[in-house]
């Protein structure tokens, strides 16, 4: 097993990162910025560096002070969490390069999922379905876009290849706007991405966010975990997320699932990592590919009994996979409401001080936060402060306890979105399961 660990995150995940290695008898390092020294897993870890100032930019974006703190402290591995730095090749380079463990893939797979163009080549040739779309870059040939779209039929979308978080985008719904559509994405992925390149994909109108979750140890082994329902989204980020996804046929899911894991196999992916699908009339399309752990993976582990980062350091460490695929067994329903310190309404950040949280509980009920009383929220990171995660023996009982479990939630002295998912959570649709990812919105809209 590993020795010690450096975790570079802060956070909720942070502490589920320290929760694992705890129990594997890993020992912990915590690195935080300035505004972070009261962090929870910085309290519990065996040692603490302080990396830099409070912008992340300085701290946990900053690569010489992470590695600085793995030598001193002598870590044997770096654990990136999600976010910051844990989708930068670069960043996998350097760790490996000096001489530290990457808890993730090989730096050649990031930057091959990345890029997104690339990435689905890959997936195509893998036999992963994808959204019909132009296969490849666009080039400068005019003519040739217009033939590509006209094939694809409108509306179309046109993407950044080295696009994230919802940004390089746009709907394109006719012939006229297209070529200014491209050019316009171009010259803003250019300056947001260093890179203006882009393709076109089919505009899917109503799907469902339907993700993979598999793990993979780089020695020819990868299994699926099944899938989760990512479709309650606001400004492309997840809100709710569920695991399994409602009415989905049973074949189709391992159709698809089989697809990623050979795809794992085919292209020597090692870690943890998630394949994310539109889903449309019983069609899985994939979109992307994220190389790390997410934010939503303890609804996966509640229905199959894995702990996913124990997965993830034990690959890292070399072992094999412990799990074979007929040791998966997907069992029950689990929820996850992700809790932001903002305001339910305007959605604009709320730091500052928490004076009571109190977490629910009963059977079935799992609390993955960071806060307790007393604890200020910094107004310079991520504004997600608590996951609550039920579980139970089917649907409609996992959902029974999220809304006992919200009832229960108290956090004060800030304003948080917990109203917002009691709301939600008794909403008849998202009762009936299987919404599209444009739901919220509207719902908000109204
Ligand atoms: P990012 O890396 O920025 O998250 P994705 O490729 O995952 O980009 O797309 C983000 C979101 O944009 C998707 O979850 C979906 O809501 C929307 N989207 C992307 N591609 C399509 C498409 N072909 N049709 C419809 N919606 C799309």
């Amino acid at each position: 097993m590993l020795d010690k660990v450096l975790i570079a995150n802060r956070g909720e995940i942070a502490l589920r990162v320290l929760r694992a290695c705890k129990e594997l008898d890993i020992k912990t390092v915590a690195v935080h910025s300035k505004a972070d020294s009261e962090l929870m897993h910085v309290r519990l870890a065996d040692e603490s560096v302080c990396i830099g100032p409070a912008a992340s930019s300085e701290s946990y974006l900053n690569v010489p002070a992470i590695i600085s703190a793995a030598e001193v402290t002598n870590a044997s591995a770096i654990h990136p969490g999600y976010g910051f730095l844990a989708e930068n090749a670069a960043f996998a380079d350097q760790v490996e390069k000096s001489g530290f463990i990457f808890v993730g893939p090989k730096a050649d797979t990031i930057r091959l999922m990345g890029d997104k163009v690339s990435a689905i080549q890959a997936m195509k040739r893998a036999g992963v379905p994808t959204v019909p779309g132009s296969d490849g870059p666009l080039t400068d040939d005019h003519e040739q876009t217009l033939q590509i779209a006209r094939k694809i039929g409108y509306p179309v979308i046109v993407k950044a290849a080295a696009g994230g978080g919802g940004r390089g985008m746009r709907v394109v719904h006719n012939e006229a706007a297209l070529i200014n559509s491209v050019q316009v994405t171009q010259s803003e992925a250019a300056s947001a991405f260093g890179s203006d390149v882009v393709y076109l994909e089919k505009f899917l109108q109503k799907p469902r966010h339907v993700e993979i979750q598999i793990l993979a140890d780089g020695q020819g082994n990868a299994v699926h975990l099944g899938d989760r329902d990512c479709s309650l989204q606001r400004r492309h980020q997840k809100v709710i997320e569920e695991a399994p996804a409602p009415g989905i046929d049973e074949e189709a899911r391992k159709k698809v699932a089989d697809a990623c894991v050979k795809a794992c196999i085919d292209i020597g992916y090692r870690g943890a990592g998630t394949f994310e699908f539109l889903y449309e009339d019983g069609g899985f399309y994939f979109i992307e590919m994220n190389t790390r752990v997410q934010v939503e993976h303890p609804v996966t582990e509640m229905v199959t009994g894995i702990d996913i980062v124990r997965e993830q350091l034990r690959i890292a460490a070399g072992l094999p996979l412990s799990i074979k695929q007929e040791d998966v067994k997907i069992s029950g329903h689990s929820f996850e409401c992700r809790i932001n310190a903002e305001d339910p309404q305007s959605f604009i950040p709320s730091p500052g001080k928490v004076t009571t949280f109190h977490a629910p509980g009963g059977l079935g009920v799992r609390v993955d936060s960071h806060l307790y009383d007393g604890y200020t929220v910094p107004p310079f990171y991520d504004s997600l402060i608590a996951k609550v995660i039920t579980f139970g023996p089917d649907r409609a009982t996992a959902l029974a306890r999220m809304r006992q479990a919200l009832d229960e939630l108290v956090v004060e002295g800030i304003r948080t979105n917990t109203a917002l998912h009691r709301d939600l959570v008794r909403d008849r649709s998202f009762q009936a399961g299987g919404v599209s990812i444009h739901y919220l919105e509207s719902k908000l809209e109204d």
